[in-house]
């Protein structure tokens, strides 16, 4: 990232906190320690980064602002900078040796007495020994630190790190912001509706990327709905051989299911709706050719029915028999 970007995405995702740490900033307030909650693409490395610059920048700005120019800024922003030090996972876990690599770097330079500050990102990806090991490091820093532990799942950071902490919670995505993480991600702008509607999280998109496990899906169950409005009873195969074989897990299973309820909301928007704004937005002749000659009170039913997979999938019936029942009862309500 370069210190411009870290501004400009400090300044559009999370304006209220960056100006609210220009405050603290100002009245000397800083805290020693926080945690940064928030989920993949808001903008936490931004913020750290940002403080930080704030706080070493040599011109700053008339509003207090980073220059974004100067030596400091730039060496914080290429990781170079000796009083600035920034922990990414080593592989899939952040390990004790890295914590102890902060911490001897530290003592180094603690004696000139400059401000540090130190960045740990993904943190709940610390091993146990990492997690203790820094602990001790916040409870009994040397000199003047300040540390940001960056995190998308707090949950999964130990409780007495938090309560060591300062936590901050950002802003999820706006829909702009959310739809501009995707293009990054390589999704198409057909399927973005969709996946607003499926999760708001960018690191679950992330793993349905994987196997392009999200393309296989969407068209699977597209097939499987174009079988249903052609009155098609392989519809009722069609769960069997293309859809099972993506139902890896409960949570993608559920997802499939929130997948069929969204394409019958299509049908819903296209009977109700002059304006359309599809979450299967190449399904839309056959979304509107089923709008056309189903009434109100099936669509409901149908549904209903949908929303009904949930309860089932608690009480452990088998999905495969869910989904097949589910295809069933849809066609007779369609052909009643
Ligand atoms: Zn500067």
């Amino acid at each position: 990232m370069t210190q411009n970007q870290v501004i400009t995405e400090t300044d559009s995702k999370q304006k209220d906190l960056m100006d609210n740490f220009l405050r603290v900033i100002k009245q000397n307030e800083l805290s020693h320690s926080y945690l940064f909650s928030g989920e993949e693409g808001v903008g936490k490395l931004s913020l750290a980064l940002f403080i930080t610059m704030r706080m070493f920048c040599q011109n700053l700005t008339s509003e207090s602002m980073p220059c974004g120019e100067c030596d400091e800024c730039r060496r914080i922003t290429d990781l170079q900078h000796p009083d600035v030090i920034v922990i990414k996972p080593d592989g899939l876990s952040i390990k004790v040796d890295q914590i102890r690599y902060l911490k001897s770097e530290f003592s180094k330079s603690g004696l000139e007495g400059n401000q540090k500050f130190f960045i740990i990102c993904d943190a709940e990806k610390m091993t146990t020994g990492a997690a203790n090991s820094l602990l001790k490091f916040i409870e009994e820093p040397m000199g003047n630190v300040v540390s940001f532990l960056l995190t998308t799942n707090r949950n999964l950071i130990l409780p007495t790190i938090i309560s060591r902490t300062q936590v901050v919670e950002l802003n999820s995505l706006s829909r702009s912001d959310f739809e501009a993480e995707l293009a990054k991600l390589s999704v198409t702008p057909s399927q973005y509706k969709l996946l607003s509607r499926l999760t708001n999280r960018i690191s679950t998109v992330q793993e349905w990327q994987e196997d392009e496990w999200l393309a296989h899906s969407i068209s699977a169950v597209s097939h499987w709905f174009n079988l249903i409005v052609d009155n098609d009873i392989t519809a009722f195969a069609a769960i069997k051989t293309n859809v099972m074989s993506l139902a890896s897990d409960n949570s993608k299973k559920q997802v499939i299911i929130n997948m069929l309820l969204s394409i019958f909301e299509d049908v819903l928007d296209a009977k109700f709706t002059s304006e359309h704004n599809f979450n299967f937005p190449k399904q839309a002749d056959s979304i509107k050719k089923l709008a056309n000659h189903v009434n109100k009170s099936q669509l409901i039913q149908i549904l209903e029915e949908l929303l009904s997979c949930n309860k089932l999938m608690a009480i452990n019936v088998s999905y495969k028999n869910i989904l097949e029942a589910t295809t069933l009862k849809i066609m007779r309500i369609l052909n009643s």
